[in-house]
């Protein structure tokens, strides 16, 4: 049964919620909607986006309203278009078997004609963006004078996107006996002077710490140098071949540049920025909303209003000054119970930013490395597998071909076919990744040292076999001949490693590896081919990657064609 109904909301919209699939308030729907049905107090409440705080404020704000008045009794205020949007469509469906209740959603870069037809018919509930609804107020086509209750979400986005002065104007106009919702992320000191001012003794509600991230976003970090912050994006891409994410930039322009070469190098990304019409933002974003695009990279004004529930990823291509909007871009996932990853790709001066994020979020981030080549391959690979061992296979098509594919096959055997299936989606991958350099570090303090003067060592064991850098350091010492023996670079991977040695003990290593055993297995040491920095097999240069299967993502043929 429905645990709604134990918060006191009757039938008719708790009939609709179940139709939504909400069985169980979420935490700050559990607190919210009895104390609001039960009290006129004002209320204060932390609450991220993605908790649930739509149906938190409006539920018992539904339940109360006096269905025979046709004046307007409730105004929400909304930081975009899109949000308000989502909020009127909530509110629709909320009422889906209550007594028709109106709704009227303002907003700015629409037609104001036809808002003020709308809000002719009557709307007992309005839903506004800021600036917008100071228009109606002005033109006096919006009244408040009758609103008894006044919603601030997203108080703090609000005040982040300048409406602070719309807000004392929108207030000011509402009666004083009413009771003010203000629903925030995150409490900086503009939110509650806010809350100082228009908040009579508010009750207090929190779902999760203040000011904290989502509790189940992973937060982590990647060093690199400047140079190859874009090729570090793409291994990140390509090591999680079903992410859904958006990638934040810190301007237009950033957006536009990594948004195109995302597309030129075959990924199925777009841009959204406020360079684009808000028709073109609406394509997008719908575009998004329904998995035709895997990626999408935005400005962080441009991302406000797109609400998505299921984000694998959130990147941060480069760290955003503000705190809180760190916070706003990690809470984009992890939402809806799910598990979500938040990344900061850095570089070294942009380390001292990890701190204070990390005291306002109340997490550590997690220092990882960037994916090599091999792992990416073994990653892609074994997705693929998956993918043909989950494949829908269409009979009634395929049957009518089958037999002349068996009979030009039929001299290859099993094993052989394999391969050669795998190949051809493969092949491609392995060459591009084929000594791809290592991303990881920022360069700057090793721009000194000579490459050249090091010899870069493959060896068969890694993670797997309980291979850590002192314990590679202890079984290079222990099977070189004595010696003062410089030991570059070491990368410890799942199953096999790497490690440098200056150039003039090339064949004392491989010697001394002959005939070597660790934890059980018999080790091989090969000379790999040093990667070379900045040029060769950087991952920075543009490459068609040939077809790639999308899984759930749709993309248009064109881009289908040219992701791997
Ligand atoms: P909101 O924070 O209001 O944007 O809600 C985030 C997402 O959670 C939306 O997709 C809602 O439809 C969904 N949602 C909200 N409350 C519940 C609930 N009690 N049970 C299931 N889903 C919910």
């Amino acid at each position: 049964m429905s645990l709604f109904v134990e918060l006191g909301l009757s039938r008719a919209i708790v009939d609709a919620l179940d139709d939504l699939g909400y069985v169980q308030p979420t935490p700050i729907q559990q607190q919210t909607i009895p104390q609001i049905l039960s009290s006129k107090k004002d209320l204060k409440a932390f609450a991220q986006t993605g908790t649930g705080k739509t149906a938190a404020f409006s539920l018992p704000i539904l339940e109360q309203l006096d269905t025979e008045d046709s004046s307007t009794q409730a105004i929400i205020l909304s930081p975009t278009r899109e949000l308000a949007i989502q909020i009127g469509n909530n509110i629709e469906d909320f009422t889906k078997y209550t007594e028709k209740i109106k709704v009227a959603t303002v907003y700015g870069g629409a037609n104001i004609e036809e808002q003020i037809r709308t809000l002719k018919k009557g709307a007992q509930i309005v839903i506004g963006t800021p600036g917008r609804t100071v228009d109606l107020i002005n033109r006096k086509k919006l009244h408040l004078n009758n609103i008894q209750w006044l919603v601030l979400d997203e108080a703090d986005e609000m005040l982040n996107m300048g409406f602070k002065e719309d807000l004392d104007h929108i207030l000011k106009t509402t009666p004083s006996e009413k009771q003010t919702l203000l629903f925030s992320a995150t409490f900086p000191k503009e939110v509650d002077e806010i809350a100082k001012n228009y908040l009579k003794s508010p009750v207090e509600i929190s779902a999760g710490k203040k000011n904290s991230g989502a509790t189940n976003v992973l937060h982590e970090y990647y060093l690199v140098s400047e140079r190859n912050r874009y090729a570090a994006l793409k291994r990140l891409v390509d090591i999680n071949p079903d992410i859904y994410g958006i990638i934040f930039s810190r301007t237009r322009r950033e957006a536009k540049d990594i948004a195109s070469k995302l597309i030129d190098d075959g990924y199925n990304a777009d841009a959204l920025h406020g360079d684009l019409s808000q028709a073109q933002r609406d394509i997008v974003m719908e575009k998004f909303r329904a998995k035709h695009l895997q990626l999408l990279v935005a400005t962080d004004v441009a991302a406000r209003g797109l609400d998505v529930d299921e984000l694998t990823h959130v990147i941060n291509y480069k760290l955003p000054d503000q705190i809180e909007l760190y916070t706003h871009r990690s809470g984009r996932t992890g939402r809806a119970g799910k598990q979500g990853v938040s990344i900061a790709i850095i570089n070294n001066k942009e380390k001292s930013k990890l701190r204070p994020i990390e005291a306002k979020i109340g997490k550590k981030f997690i220092h990882e490395e960037v994916p090599n080549g091999r792992e990416i391959c073994e990653k892609q690979l074994f997705n693929l597998i998956e993918k043909v061992k989950d494949v829908q296979v269409n009979e009634n098509q395929i049957s009518s071909y089958l037999d002349s594919i068996n009979e030009q096959l039929k001299h290859i055997d099993r094993e052989e076919l394999i391969k050669r299936f795998v190949s051809i989606e493969f092949n491609q991958f392995l060459s591009y990744y084929e000594d791809a350099e290592d991303l990881n570090g920022d360069d700057s303090k090793e721009r000194n040292r000579n490459n050249e003067d090091f010899t870069r060592f493959y060896i068969n064991i890694g993670k797997m076999d309980r291979l850590n850098p002192a314990r590679l350091m202890g079984l290079i010492n222990e099977n070189l001949p004595k010696g003062n023996v410089e030991i570059g670079k070491i990368e410890i991977l799942k199953s096999f490693s790497f490690f440098e040695i200056e150039k003039n003990w090339e064949d004392k290593v491989l010697k001394g590896f002959r005939n070597v055993t660790f934890e059980g297995r018999t080790v091989i040491v090969e000379v790999t081919k040093t990667p070379k920095k900045g040029r060769g097999k950087s991952d920075n240069k543009s490459f068609n990657r040939g077809k790639k299967d999308y899984g759930n993502f749709s993309g248009s043929k064109k881009k289908r064609a040219k992701r791997f």
